[in-house]
């Protein structure tokens, strides 16, 4: 699926386009995946509706977006959608060094899943098949399942940064509004917020006007790293990778999400960033943009 240019999430117009054609082939889709790209909601309300007309499911990507909101819920509650996730990577907002969580509100869904966590095994005497009574069956292994279970000790932490986690966000908000202010002279593009929206700001990513610029995308790029910024870029459309390519997607497919790749770079975003170490990122920026 293409992008929105506008907030880089999975375009909705794309979305109703490709449906009513995969309709008329006899190929709808049983599940759609959105992914809220750096934190920000893709328009739920919109894929719903689609959802509704076309019966497929929802899952929320949300790996980026844990403590951001939609319509002023918190992304999560699943008003939208049958499945939401959250990443506990490293990288993201917050973490349990590894790991992640699948929320829902359907009972049987969240049953599911529990079983899935631990090899498809079972001792709720509901699920499990009848068998002689001389027999001891304690536990039934009822589905083809997986080790995905979280150590408590993982868990502990994830539930101390919980507590933590409205306090970061916020403070990526702050580090947002002061880019955004301090950018606003130079060739480039800041992330536009739709109004409906609070992201968590999991990535700041600008957009080189390049027409604007007498410097490319990887001078730009090669210049702040050497200057002793850590940027970075998200993402290479997926469909360029070359497990991707094998299956025989090629470059093209997605025009939007090729400008945006040819045009991105990421900026240092995190709560401890100091206003220094900003300042000093900005300046390097006026410099090289300059
Ligand atoms: C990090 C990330 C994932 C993968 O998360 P894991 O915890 O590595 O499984 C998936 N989708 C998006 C958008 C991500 O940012």
């Amino acid at each position: 699926m293409d992008i929105d240019p506008r907030t880089y999430n999975l375009s909705v117009d794309c979305l109703a386009e490709k449906l009513a054609q995969a309709e008329k082939a006899g190929k709808l889709p049983k599940v759609v995946v959105p992914v809220h790209m750096c934190g920000q909601s893709c328009d739920m309300a919109a894929i719903y509706s689609l959802s509704q007309q076309y019966g497929f499911k929802i899952i929320e990507d949300a790996s980026h977006a844990i403590g951001g909101k939609y319509k002023g819920e918190p992304i999560g509650n699943c008003r939208y959608s049958d499945i939401t996730i959250f990443s506990f990577h490293p990288v993201k907002i917050i973490t349990t060094g590894e790991g992640g969580m699948a929320l829902t509100n359907d009972s049987a869904l969240a049953d599911r899943m529990q079983r899935y966590r631990s090899h498809g095994i079972t001792s709720d005497s509901r699920i499990m098949q009848p068998r002689p009574a001389n027999e001891i069956w304690n536990y039934q292994q009822v589905h083809l399942g997986y080790n995905y279970r979280m150590t408590d000790i993982q868990a502990a932490l994830g539930v101390s940064q919980m507590a933590r986690l409205d306090a970061y966000v916020e403070q990526r908000h702050h580090i947002a509004e002061r880019y955004d202010a301090e950018l606003v002279d130079l060739p480039l593009q800041t992330p536009w917020q739709h109004p409906e929206s609070y992201s968590s700001y999991h990535l700041y990513p600008i957009r080189l006007k390049l027409e604007k610029s007498a410097k490319s995308q990887r001078q730009v790029y090669d210049e702040l790293r050497a200057a002793g910024i850590l940027v970075n870029l998200h993402y290479i459309p997926v469909y360029r990778q070359p497990y991707y390519e094998m299956m025989g997607f090629r470059a093209g497919y997605c025009p939007e999400s090729e400008r945006y790749h040819a045009e991105e770079i990421s900026i240092p975003m995190f709560p401890t960033l100091t206003k220094s170490d900003q300042s000093k990122i900005i300046d390097v920026l006026h410099e090289v943009l300059a």
